[in-house]
């Protein structure tokens, strides 16, 4: 792996992770054309959206505390260009992810646009329902320790999206963002309602848009609810069971421990993986991913939950643990990058090794998450040529796919402007 972050994005994106950076005064972001930083990011990140050399879309922490000790910043120099520094010494040029100017519109139902849904990278976040139970959770709260989605809710994000709304947004960010995917995000409903929440929602944005739809909802004791899914046209389900270690989940997320256990988490992840086996390259796909919170256990816990999930046929989600302002870990420190350096080079091995279908949605890029193909800049040139081959075959996945499905979508479109005769 090559150490100097002027050569190395992901490397770069993983040490903005865990150091953050500085807003020099030369930078207006809002005035220079970027995202405004908004808390609406799924409860974890609140950062300033970049996208780095290589075309790696970040979200860099600028707020919480622990960025007064980051070395870098981000500045704006005469020429207009925009650079991330460390002290003085350049280390890479960035651009600010673009602020489409659907975030200035209103919905017709007179609701600002950002807060029904925003951007995460390049692709479309909802959470369209009311706030997670466990913050209500009495006498004490439940909710995950890292979490800062209760604080979210009524400031940057509207409690209650109605459909209608959520399909206006999707077609604007299908029109002028040219998304190909919308994400549904929910956290824990008593009476497991969340499924029977999001579905109106998917089916209505599927029909409006034929964009590729995920769900992230706690794991529904009813598997047969992902057939079902799956038939209305979901293409991902995610289930974050955040911890490995049985003792540290319970620690860090006690809702989800009492409610539903590590083990239904773990089920579910394996019976969604089942239902894409064998199912080739699809127009329509669908993947199992578990998602994990890498920096709260320790890196070897981690790296076992990868190897697990990629074991099972799933796709092994990785967030950087992120001591938001507000939350009940605030007060913790980031991760080492070193150590994350080995959690994300086992997620692009394991990824690798078990054949799991990475990259190959068109412009789907992530910026809370590094993504199982972006930590190829992570490993040695070894396990790169070791993998050379699976790379070469996935890149003509990708071209193929990306051809045949945005030819769906631009048709697609097509008809939905068409006027009505
Ligand atoms: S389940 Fe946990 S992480 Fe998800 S919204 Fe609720 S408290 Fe936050």
């Amino acid at each position: 792996m090559d150490t100097d972050l002027r050569n190395n994005p992901g490397l770069l994106k993983l040490e903005l992770y865990c150091r953050g950076a500085h807003i020099d005064d030369s930078l207006k972001v809002t005035d220079d054309g970027g995202r405004p930083i908004l808390r609406t990011r799924a409860g974890l990140g609140s950062g300033l959206e970049l996208i780095l050399p290589d075309n790696i879309w970040t979200n860099v922490p600028t707020v919480e505390r622990f960025v007064r000790h980051s070395p870098y910043v981000v500045r704006r120099r005469a020429d207009g260009s925009i650079w991330i520094d460390r002290g003085r010494e350049p280390i890479a040029r960035v651009q600010l992810a673009p602020r489409p100017a659907w975030y200035d519109r209103e919905t017709t139902t007179g609701k600002c646009m950002t807060q029904i849904g925003t951007l995460q990278g390049t692709y479309l976040g909802v959470y369209p329902s009311k706030v997670c139970e466990y913050w209500n959770d009495k006498p004490e709260r439940t909710n995950c320790k890292f979490c800062s989605v209760g604080l979210n809710l009524g400031v940057d994000d509207a409690e209650d999206k109605k459909v209608q709304e959520v399909v206006e947004v999707a077609v604007a960010a299908r029109d002028e963002s040219k998304i190909t995917y919308v994400d549904f995000n929910t956290g824990h409903y008593e009476g497991e309602t969340y499924l029977d929440i999001l579905e109106p929602y998917i089916k209505a944005v599927k029909e409006a848009t034929g964009v590729l739809i995920g769900v992230q909802t706690p794991p529904h004791a009813d598997l047969s609810r992902y057939d079902r899914l799956k038939q209305i046209g979901v293409n991902r389900v995610s289930f974050c069971f955040e911890i490995f270690d049985p003792e540290i989940f319970i620690e860090v997320c006690p809702g989800k421990a009492e409610r539903y256990g590590l083990k239904r988490y773990l089920a579910a992840v394996e019976h969604c993986a089942g239902l894409g086996r064998n199912a080739g390259l699809s127009f329509d796909p669908w993947v199992s991913n578990g998602e994990i919170i890498a920096g709260i256990e320790p890196p070897e816990s981690s790296i076992r939950a990868i190897q697990w999930i990629a074991e099972k046929g799933a796709i092994p989600t990785v967030c950087v643990f992120r001591p938001l302002l507000g939350t009940d870990y605030e007060h913790l420190p980031p991760p080492r990058t070193e150590d994350m350096v080995r959690v994300f080079a086992a997620q692009y091995e394991a990824t690798m090794a078990h054949g799991l279908p990475i990259n190959v949605a068109p412009n789907v890029n992530v910026s809370l998450v590094m993504l199982p193909w972006e930590a190829r800049w992570l490993v040695s040139k070894g396990t790169r040529a070791r993998f050379a081959f699976k790379e070469a075959k996935m890149a003509a996945q990708r071209r193929l796919f990306s051809k045949v499905f945005l030819g769906q979508l631009a048709r697609r479109d097509e008809r939905r402007r068409a006027p009505v005769a």
